[in-house]
């Protein structure tokens, strides 16, 4: 597979083409952001922490029925993925309040919410990614009633597998958010999953090992992110082009 030209740079992430028109590759940068890109840095790894740790996921979740767009790992920074046409609606499962939950909804952080809930929001930045409801999302087309039905259906999915990874490994999966797009007309995980994009917390201490560190200013992001990793097994100096 060889990488051309770019097709996409994101806050976090950039794509670029491959020679096959399937594929793409995705490049975790270390470009950190928070609160729509108003406050973005550069953390040193965080780049390939995130890639190992989506790829080590992303594996899990294929492994237990779930489509997922990882193909292979590339290179320390990089992962072979399919090209999928994206959904623009984000979707969020919470097991205990935190975040946008609290504020809108004036509820007291670290809530066990039963059963788990799930949101619905508009991925744009412009607009700080206003939530969403299926009606809505069906009638400006952003996606049919079958495929939202599909998404909510693979997040709870995700929830089943992730919430019992994170517990044997002494982890609080607090919320996530998953991005779906179609692959040759199928349902299929894209994005990422990595401590930039759920919340997750220490069972024990309830200290915060994810991107709540740099929302907060609470300092070694990278760090929890290790932590994390090395708790679930993952090999982060292991040779790379093999999954
Ligand atoms: N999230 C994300 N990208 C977004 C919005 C949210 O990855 O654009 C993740 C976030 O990290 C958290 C979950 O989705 O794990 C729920 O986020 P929330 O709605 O609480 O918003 P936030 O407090 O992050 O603004």
């Amino acid at each position: 597979m060889k990488k051309t030209t770019e097709l996409y740079a994101g806050k976090a992430k950039s794509v670029y083409n491959t020679d096959h028109p399937d594929y793409l590759i995705l490049s975790f940068r270390n470009d950190t952001s928070a609160f729509d890109g108003e406050k973005i840095e550069q953390l040193e790894r965080k780049g390939e922490v995130n890639n190992k740790f989506n790829h080590f996921i992303m594996q899990r979740l294929e492994a237990a029925g779930i489509p997922t767009q990882l193909e292979s790992l590339f290179s320390d920074t990089e992962s072979v993925v399919k090209h999928l046409e994206m959904i623009p609606v984000e979707c969020v499962v919470r097991n205990i309040s935190a975040g946008s939950l609290c504020r809108r909804l004036g509820i007291e952080e670290g809530l066990e919410l039963t059963p788990p809930t799930f949101e619905l929001f508009l991925k744009n930045d412009a607009l700080h990614d206003p939530m969403l409801n299926e009606s809505l999302a069906v009638t400006f087309g952003w996606a049919t009633e079958e495929q939202l039905t599909k998404m909510k259906q693979l997040t709870f999915q995700v929830n089943d597998v992730l919430r019992r990874l994170f517990d044997d490994a002494g982890m609080l999966l607090v919320d996530y958010k998953l991005e779906f797009g179609l692959f040759k007309g199928e349902i299929t995980l894209g994005d990422e999953f990595s401590p930039d994009g759920c919340r997750l917390w220490d069972k024990k201490s309830r200290e915060k090992l994810d991107k709540d560190r740099f929302r907060q200013g609470l300092g070694g992001v990278v760090e929890a992110y290790l932590d994390v990793a090395a708790r679930l097994g993952i090999d982060m100096m292991g040779p790379v082009g093999k999954s």
